[in-house]
């Protein structure tokens, strides 16, 4: 098929020529995009960190290259054509080229004003419509999956006749990769005699249903370090999706709700136990709001009451898996390390930092299925070679797509969050 000037594609959208007017206009953002890209010395040393340039081995697919399309692209010296955005868009975000660079390039802020330049008036694909608007309403999204998982539907809607149904829609392989639901304990609702504080806990949008687990070992753990722990209602999505696709309306949108819950139940800290939300959370929507966000692994592991924590032995051997956003933008793995060797007779393996992203991404496994299923099959191969009893992750996607790799090669590694853990092994 022949491209029409008149209509770009991006990805995941088609681009008219009122785009392009659009981006002329935008001369502001067009020079931050050009100041931010030259920070960059073109040194290469992120190369071997970048996990879509390990697997293509080509310039294109680097950050180096990444950052001379968008400066270019800004400077009006590139053309956006489907072969230069196909490479912006398959980039990760996973973050690996921003902390090992020398010159500090600010990646991160590069990639998501470039994508929202390039993007922001742009019609949406199918796809990436049905996701943003499902993720902005969690308990909508909650139903549906409670219903796709009862047992006949899941194997209804992960038929094969179904995936050809409904693979003209985009949605097969969001099917195929469909969450499975953990049961859940509720967590304690009474409040604490005389708490030493309050804490916000957010819960996301696909996590709501899918780490309701998580989020009832987090209030066990904070309670027994003496917080009461406010749940406000009317949450929704962190807007990393929405940052990720450029959409910074949804984005905006996402953060007033955001703020305005938290507000209203009066926290000054919010808690997330999810890492691929905690930079959007912290340097987006609750950036310059008086609301400090924390990872939630180092919150604990820095309370100055964590020795009250006392666990039961545990005489397993896990491997600990580090997402990307965990250990490129939370930063928290050594939290993660400190609480589980609080477990007595535990013995808890990191996993190489290679391929450095599981594949998971966001909605990347969805829009990108053939990288991210070469990213998974990798991160599982070094993960299963010591025949773990249990892979532990800190991020809900990446739980997901790594628990749905291990449930196909029908592996006896159980997948969970740290937080579970450390909650079925506390005594107190
Ligand atoms: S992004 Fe940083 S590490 Fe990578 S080529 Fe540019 S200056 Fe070097
Ligand atoms: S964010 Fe990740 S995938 Fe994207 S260029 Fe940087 S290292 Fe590569």
């Amino acid at each position: 098929m022949g491209f029409d000037p008149g209509q770009r594609t991006c990805g995941r959208g088609v681009y008219n020529r009122r785009m392009q007017a659009n981006v002329k206009a935008a001369s502001a953002v067009e020079e931050r995009i050009a100041a931010l890209a030259g920070q960059c010395v073109k040194c290469g040393l992120c190369l071997p960190h970048c996990p879509t340039y390990r697997l293509a081995a080509s310039e294109a697919e680097s950050p180096r290259g990444r950052i001379a399309f968008a400066q270019a692209l800004a400077q009006g010296k590139l053309d956006p054509s489907p072969s230069v955005l196909v490479h912006l868009d398959n980039c990760l975000a996973c973050m690996a080229c921003e902390r090992v660079c020398p010159s500090k390039v600010q990646y991160g802020e590069l990639i998501t004003t470039t994508r929202a330049w390039l993007c922001d008036t742009a019609p949406v694909s199918r796809h990436a419509r049905t996701l943003g608007w499902l993720v902005a309403r969690p308990r909508l999204l909650g139903a549906l999956l409670r219903v796709a998982n009862w047992p006949v539907v899941r194997s209804v809607v992960r038929s094969h006749a179904m995936q050809v149904l409904l693979r003209p829609f985009g949605l097969d392989r969001a099917l195929a990769e469909l969450p499975r639901l953990p049961r859940v304990q509720v967590a304690s609702s009474q409040g604490l005699a005389s708490p030493r504080g309050r804490v916000g806990l957010f819960l996301g949008c696909v996590a709501a249903s899918v780490d309701r687990d998580v989020h009832a070992a987090a209030t066990r753990l904070l309670r027994a370090l003496g917080y009461e722990v406010v749940v406000p209602h009317g949450q929704g999505c962190c807007g990393a999706l929405a940052l990720h696709n450029g959409d910074m309306t949804q984005a905006t949108s996402l953060g007033d709700v955001l703020r305005a819950v938290f507000g209203d139940v009066g926290v000054d800290t919010v808690l997330v136990s999810a890492s691929g939300c905690f930079g959007t959370l912290r340097d987006h929507m609750f950036a310059d709001s008086g609301i400090r966000v924390r990872e939630i692994h180092e919150f604990i592991a820095a309370d100055s009451r964590v020795d009250v924590l006392r666990f039961r032995a545990l005489p397993e051997r896990i491997a600990v898996h580090t997402p990307c956003t965990q250990r490129n933008v939370a930063g928290a793995e050594g939290a993660i390390a400190r609480l589980l060797a609080r477990i007595p007779q535990l013995q808890a393996e990191p996993l190489p930092a290679s391929p450095g992203c599981c594949g998971a991404a966001g909605d990347y496994f969805l829009r990108h299925p053939q990288t991210a299923d070469m990213l998974r099959t990798q991160t599982l191969d070094v993960a299963l070679v010591q025949s773990p009893q249990t892979l532990v992750t800190s991020n809900v996607g990446c739980r997901v797509f790594l628990g749905n790799g291990l449930h196909e090669r029908q592996a006896q590694t159980q997948i969970t969050h740290p937080l579970v853990l450390l909650a079925s092994q506390l005594e107190n």
